[in-house]
């Protein structure tokens, strides 16, 4: 089963998804099997890390500046070659494990969709397959 959302998001920033990925995974009714969370976009991407410690979301962006600042000397005509160097960094999709009908996460863990050139409308796939 293929789940398509949507979201609309701020400068840069990342946006906690599990509970739309939860309701996907609910949705389909699988018990066991793997959950594919696939970002279309070249500036944005998808992570799955800590979800207890608010901080963590924007230091994640504050570190990911330091170690994608602009380079000016490498610039393309979109002015944001940092954003694609941090999308392809962090990565398009992350592979989850279905597990008893949910999600097999870390007690800390949380999927995120990371935007690294917003603010834009943005879309993220969830594709479940049992097995
Ligand atoms: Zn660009």
């Amino acid at each position: 089963m293929l789940f398509d959302f949507q979201l609309s998001t701020t400068e840069e920033g990342l946006t906690d998804i599990t509970g739309e990925v939860e309701a996907a995974v609910k949705e389909s009714g699988i018990n066991e099997g793997i959950c594919v969370v696939f970002c279309p976009h070249t500036t944005a991407a998808i992570t799955i890390n800590e979800n207890a410690d608010p901080d963590i979301k924007d230091k994640f962006i504050t570190g990911m500046d330091l170690a994608f600042p602009d380079m000016p000397e490498i610039e393309h005509s979109g002015d944001n070659f940092d954003a694609h160097l941090k999308s392809s960094s962090v990565g398009a999709s992350n592979t989850l494990i279905i597990k008893g009908g949910r999600l097999l996460l870390g007690r800390w863990q949380g999927i995120y969709f990371c935007e690294f050139d917003g603010p834009r409308t943005r879309q993220f796939y969830v594709k479940i397959i049992r097995g």
